[in-house]
C-alpha cells in the first residue's frame, strides 16, 4: 500500500456516484470496484455520494439495495455517504455565480416550442440541441418574463467556437468541438440541478483527485471541463472506464440475464467471487493470472493495466469461479453459508428446523459438487425428502429388466437388513460381490441402486451417500423401490 498520494502528489480521493434510479447491476458495481481498489492501492480515500436529483425517476428502495450491495462484497465506504439532494443550496450559490459571470443564462422556452426545434431539426437532418433563443433575449425580453412569473431553467452558455480537450488516463487525449456541445441545461424549473452541475460541483468541493466511471459519461466529460473553466477550477483527472458487454458483444443489459447484483446473492454467489470476477472485467495483471485474494487485487491494481477494449461478462466463467470459491471453503464455513439457502430453497414437505447434526454429514459430499448456494439443495434435496420421486424409467434407467431389478433390490435389502456397521466401508464389502451373483455387470447393478437411493441417475459417491442416509431410510427406500416396480409389472399383465 501508498502514502495515499501518486505521482502528482495530490491526496488521492475517489468517489462512488450512483443515481438510485434503479438496483445497482454489474457495470455499476465494477466502478465501485474499480474506484474501491485505486483508493486502497494508494491509501486514498472511496467516498460514496448519491447522486439523487432526478426526482422523476428515483426508485423506491434503490438506495437501500446499492449500500446493500456494497456492504455484502466488502466495498467499505469512508464516512458518510452524501445525498446530492441534501446539497441543493451549494448547487443554488454556484448556480448564482454562473449567472452573474455571464456562463449561464435563464432559458423560458416551454415544452411546446422545443418539441417544435427538435422536430423542425429532425426534418433537415440536423442534430438535435437547443437554439440559443434565450441565449440572446434583450435585458427588457428578461425582466418581462421573469416578471410574468413563468417557469425557467438554466442553461450554460457554451463557447460556440474552439474545442475541448482533456487526457483520459484510459483513452488518451480526447477532444470535443465545442459546437457540438449543445447549451445543456444546469438547472431544472423543479429547483434541482441537473448531472452535468451537481457532479462537477461536488466533485470539486469533496476534493475529489480521480474521477473513474463508465465509458458512457465519456461525452459528459467536455461540459464538465467547460464548466471547471468557467468557474475557475482544477478539474480531476479522468479515467473512462472500458463498457461490458454481454457474450454477443453488445452492450450488457437485463436481455443478457440477471444484471442486479443482489440477485447474484440471492442466486448463491460468494462476494469473494463476484470481486474476483468483476475485477478482470477490463483489468488484468498479466492476461493469464484469474485467481486474486481481495488483498492481491489491492496490491496490483493499477489503471495502467485497465484495457480500452470493452470487456465481456460471461456468466459461464462467474459460476465456475464461484464453484472454485466454493470448494475453498472450509465444510464450517460452506455449511454456514449453505444453511439459509438450504432452509429457503428445500421443499416445504422436508421438515423445519432442520437438523444441523444431519446437514453436517451431508455438507461434505455437496460441497464439491455445487458451482453456487443454489446449487446446493437441488444437490442435497433426496437426503431431506420423505419419499423420493420414483419413475420405472429412472429405476430401470441402466436398462435392467423390470423383475431382474426387483429380485436384485430384493437381495439387497435382505443383505443388509443383517448388516450390523453400517459406514461405506462395509457397505461395498457386502453389495460388490452381489452384482455378478445376480448376474449384473458392477456399473448396471450399482446403478439400480444407486436410482433406488437417490432417486436420480448422478449422485453423490453411493457407498458414502448410504452411510449418512442411515440404515432405516435406506432399506425404506428399497422397499418403496421395489414397490413401485412391482405395481408397473402387475398393470403390464
Ligand atoms: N450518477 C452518475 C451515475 O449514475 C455518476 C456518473 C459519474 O460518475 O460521474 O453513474
Amino acid at each position: 500500500m501508498q502514502s495515499g498520494k501518486q505521482e502528482s502528489d495530490i491526496p488521492i480521493k475517489v468517489r462512488f456516484a450512483p443515481s438510485p434510479t434503479g438496483y445497482p447491476h454489474i457495470g455499476n458495481i465494477r466502478t465501485a470496484l474499480f474506484n474501491w481498489l485505486f483508493a486502497r492501492h494508494y491509501g486514498g480515500r472511496f467516498i460514496l455520494r448519491i447522486e439523487d436529483t432526478d426526482t422523476a425517476r428515483k426508485v423506491e428502495g434503490a438506495t437501500q439495495t446499492i449500500l446493500d450491495s456494497l456492504i455484502w462484497l466488502g466495498l467499505n465506504w469512508d464516512g458518510k455517504p452524501y445525498f446530492q439532494s441534501q446539497r441543493l443550496h451549494l448547487y443554488h450559490e454556484v448556480i448564482q455565480r454562473l449567472l452573474q459571470e455571464g456562463h449561464a443564462y435563464r432559458c423560458y422556452c416551454s415544452r411546446q416550442r422545443l418539441e417544435k426545434v427538435r422536430q423542425e431539426q429532425m426534418r433537415q437532418k440536423q442534430p438535435p440541441r437547443y437554439d440559443h433563443h434565450c441565449r440572446y433575449l434583450s435585458d427588457q425580453e428578461r425582466s418581462k418574463l421573469e416578471a410574468s412569473g413563468i417557469n425557467s431553467v438554466v442553461r450554460f452558455k457554451t463557447p460556440l467556437e474552439g474545442e475541448t480537450s482533456f487526457c483520459d488516463l484510459i483513452r488518451g487525449q480526447i477532444s470535443f468541438q465545442n459546437g457540438t456541445l449543445d447549451d445543456f441545461i444546469l438547472l431544472k424549473s423543479d429547483g434541482y440541478p441537473t448531472y452535468h452541475l451537481a457532479n462537477v460541483v461536488d466533485d470539486h468541493s469533496m476534493n475529489i483527485s480521480h474521477v473513474l466511471r463508465a465509458d458512457e459519461w465519456l461525452s459528459s466529460t467536455p461540459k464538465h471541463m467547460l464548466l471547471y473553466q468557467s468557474l475557475g477550477w482544477q478539474p480531476p483527472q479522468f479515467a473512462h472506464l472500458p463498457m461490458i458487454l454481454g457474450p454477443d458483444k453488445s452492450k450488457l443489459s437485463k436481455r443478457h440475464g440477471t444484471t442486479a447484483i443482489t440477485e447474484y446473492k440471492e442466486q448463491g454467489y460468494l462476494p469473494q467471487a463476484m470481486i474476483n470476477y468483476l475485477a478482470l472485467l477490463g483489468w488484468s495483471l498479466d492476461d493469464k493470472t484469474e485467481f486474486f485474494s481481495q488483498e492481491e487485487l489491492v496490491k496490483n491494481f493499477s489503471l495502467e493495466r485497465v484495457g480500452k477494449a470493452g470487456a465481456i461478462f460471461n456468466k459461464e466463467k462467474l459460476t465456475w469461479m464461484n464453484g472454485v470459491y466454493i470448494r475453498q471453503l472450509s465444510l464450517e464455513e460452506f455449511t454456514q453459508q449453505a444453511l439459509p439457502f438450504l432452509n429457503r430453497d428445500l421443499p416445504a414437505s422436508v421438515k423445519r428446523p432442520l437438523d444441523n447434526n444431519y446437514i453436517r454429514q451431508v455438507m461434505p459430499l455437496i460441497q464439491e459438487r455445487a458451482r453456487t448456494l443454489v446449487d446446493v439443495s437441488q444437490l442435497a434435496d433426496f437426503f431431506f425428502l420423505e419419499e423420493l420421486p420414483y419413475s420405472t424409467t429412472l429405476l430401470l434407467s441402466s436398462k435392467i429388466e423390470a423383475s431382474v431389478a426387483m429380485h436384485s433390490l430384493r437381495i439387497v435389502q435382505v443383505t443388509l437388513q443383517s448388516l450390523s456397521t453400517w459406514d461405506a466401508a462395509s457397505l461395498e464389502i457386502s453389495l460388490r460381490p452381489l452384482a455378478p451373483e445376480l448376474g449384473l455387470s458392477t456399473r448396471k447393478f450399482f446403478g439400480l441402486l444407486r436410482s433406488a437411493i437417490t432417486g436420480r441417475t448422478a449422485s453423490p459417491p453411493l457407498f458414502q451417500t448410504m452411510e449418512v442416509l442411515g440404515k432405516k431410510r435406506c432399506l425404506q427406500r428399497f422397499a418403496n423401490s421395489q414397490k413401485v416396480l412391482s405395481n408397473s409389472l402387475m398393470e403390464k399383465s
